[in-house]
Order: structure tokens, then sequence, then C-alpha cells
């Protein structure tokens, strides 16, 4: 299949664009869009045979349901019936943008969108392409990150293409996304609001609007027991090629040089994901990249992914990431980081 790739005003989308978008999706089609968080890969989520080829495509495992996403606050009710009191107050404060929520499916929703649950994700995201297509479609959208299954999500474009490149109708390139990181996906199907994957909505904010809320243990990005509520979770994600071990706590400046000098005497060549201006040091024998100018978790969260591909294209043989606090947006980007280094953490 030919994928065409457009590029596309982030703030004015071109009309004419979005159309040919909009009835791409609307014949069951596939195509690649920016959101706010990562780039997203649509198909109309009302389609049970379109929403099939996402799986196929991303070959995402078939037990793990997509996020549908709405461009308008009422069409929610469409999609979720038993809508419990807390959505009032979250769509106020936080639609548009990154906070997915988790409720009873109603029925004009197929299996295949939901894997098989009986409950559903919905998000608004706040994109202006994002939006403008959805609307055009005239239906709901869902939509995956745009990436292979288990390989980081795509920020730019450029990586929808190397994932996806020749499987999928249509991509369409806003530059890159604003946060990096997914969104929040909070379930309200059960009494207690509870965080099943930390993303750009923090901990913080949500506590400020609900009175009850919890964080689900596999949230944190430890590794547990404890089954994931959200299917997505229990599969291997965000992974780079080479090896990779996050170190955190106080000390993790020396425990990452000191494992970074260990693994250069083997002859490894590594990459290290860095906040910390002490580590500029290992430039001498590694190759550091570092999140950002500053300490901002802001620039963590949205360079992360980029910076993981980044290395994997250097083929190091081992990715050493400096960890940060799990407060505020913190907690997005341990998930990620810990995830994606299959568990492997020093502290
Ligand atoms: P992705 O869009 O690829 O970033 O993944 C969407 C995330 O939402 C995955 O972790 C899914 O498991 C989760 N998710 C989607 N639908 C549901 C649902 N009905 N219940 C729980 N988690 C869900
Ligand atoms: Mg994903």
């Amino acid at each position: 299949m030919k994928t065409l790739i457009l590029k596309i005003d982030k703030k004015n989308p071109e009309r004419k664009k979005i159309l040919l978008a909009a009835n791409i999706i609307r014949k069951g089609g596939l195509v690649a869009f920016p959101t706010e968080t990562v780039y997203g890969l649509g198909a109309d989520a009302l389609n049970p045979k379109a929403v099939k080829k996402i799986y196929e495509v991303k070959r995402r495992p078939f037990d793990n349901p997509l996020i549908v996403h709405i461009a308008r606050k009422k069409d929610l009710f469409r999609l979720a019936r038993s809508v419990p009191k807390e959505v009032k107050i979250l769509i106020r404060n936080f639609w548009p943008g990154p906070l997915t929520l988790i409720l009873k499916a109603s029925k004009i929703v197929p299996k295949v969108t939901t894997a098989g649950l009986d409950t559903i994700a919905i998000r608004m995201p706040n994109h202006k392409v994002a939006l403008d297509l959805i609307k055009a479609c005239g239906k709901p959208i869902a939509a995956p990150s745009a990436n292979l299954s288990g390989r980081p999500s795509p920020t730019l474009a450029q990586h929808v293409i190397q994932d996806l490149y020749g499987k999928i109708d249509l991509i369409l390139d806003a530059g890159p996304t604003d946060i990096g990181v997914e969104s929040t996906v909070l379930d309200l199907s059960s009494p207690t609001p509870q965080i099943l994957r930390p993303g750009g909505i923090t901990f913080e904010k949500l506590k400020k609007v609900l009175k009850d809320l919890v964080v689900h243990p596999v949230a944190i990005g430890k590794k547990t027991t404890i089954l994931a509520k959200s299917p997505g979770l229990k599969h291997k994600h965000y992974a780079p090629k080479a090896k990779m071990i996050v170190v955190e706590g106080k000390n993790r400046i020396k425990k990452i040089k000191e494992l970074a000098m260990k693994n250069i005497y083997e002859g490894k060549k590594i990459g290290i994901l860095a906040i910390s201006k002490q580590l500029n040091t290992l430039k001498k024998n590694c190759i550091v990249k570092f999140f950002g100018k500053n300490k901002s978790l802001k620039l963590v969260a949205k360079n992360l992914f980029k910076l993981l591909r980044e290395l994997d294209e250097e083929k190091v043989d081992l990715i050493i990431a400096e960890g940060v606090e799990d407060t505020g947006l913190g907690l997005a980007i341990m998930n990620r980081l810990r995830k994606a280094a299959g568990y492997k953490i020093i502290n």
C-alpha cells in the first residue's frame, strides 16, 4: 500500500486535507494524526472491520482495547451508559485534554473496539487537527498510539513513518507533539476513581476535583504481582531495541557513572538519558542525550520517546536512564521509563 504523507498546519489545518483524511476514515481506512500527547492511528470506532485493521498493522494484541476520541463532550453520552457523577466536573476541568475516562460502554460500540470488555475508554484531544478530523468524519475515532506495538510511542511524524509506512493510508504531519507522553487513563467504572495509567493530567491535578482517588499499583510502573486492570499495561511497552536500566534515588549520578564505566570496560556501547549536568563528563566515553536544557519535567516528557528512538539509531548496547521523583508529571515519566527498561531498576 502507498502511504500518503501530508504536512498540515497545526493551528489552522487546511480544510482540503482534513476532508481527504475524513473521507479515508469514513471509507474504513487508517489515518495517523497528531494529538497533544502522541500521534494516533485512527479508524472509524464504530466500524469493526476498520478497527480490526488497527490491531493488525500495529501487531497489537487483540486483548488490548483502544481509546475512542471524540470532538464534542456530549458524544460521550452516546458511547457510554450509566455515566457517574464525577464525569461532569472532570470534563469541565480537563477536556479537551490528556485525560481518558473508562466508563461502561453503550450498545453502539463494537466489541473489537473495547477488546471484548464491557467498558470503553473515551477522550477529547486538545489538538485542532484531531478535533477537525473527528468533526469532519462525523464519527468517533478509535486511535491507539501510531507505533508498532511494544515500541516507543511516536511524537514526530517521522516515528510513524519508521513503524507504519506502507501499511496505512495517510499520515498527517503537524510537527512534534506537545506533551510527549500519553493520556492519563482514569477508571470510573467501579466505585472509587482509579488511575490505571499516569499521563498528561497528573494525580495532583485530579485530586483537586475528586474526593476519592487511588492509583492502581501497576500504574506506578514497578514490577508487581498484582494484575493490570488496564489490559494494555501487562504487555511489553515503549521498549527500545537496546537493553535499558533506570537508575533512581539520591545517589543516582554516582551509580550511573559506575555502571557506565563497568560496561564500557566490557566493550559495550553505552547511551545515557540524562537530566543532571554532572553526567556531561560521560560524553568522552558514551553517547549522552539530555532530555532538555533544564530540569523541567515537561521537557523530559516531551523528549523521552524521541531520545529512546535516537539511541536505537545509534545502535547502543545499553541505555542507562536517569530517573526523576515520581510526583507530578514525574509519575508518568517513571511509568514509561521503568516499563521501557522491562523493570530493570537500580535505586
Ligand atoms: P494506547 O492508546 O496505545 O496508548 O493505549 C490505550 C490504553 O488504554 C491501554 O493501556 C489500554 O489497555 C487502555 N484501555 C483502553 N480501553 C480500556 C478499558 N475499557 N479498560 C481499561 N483500560 C483500557
Ligand atoms: Mg500505545
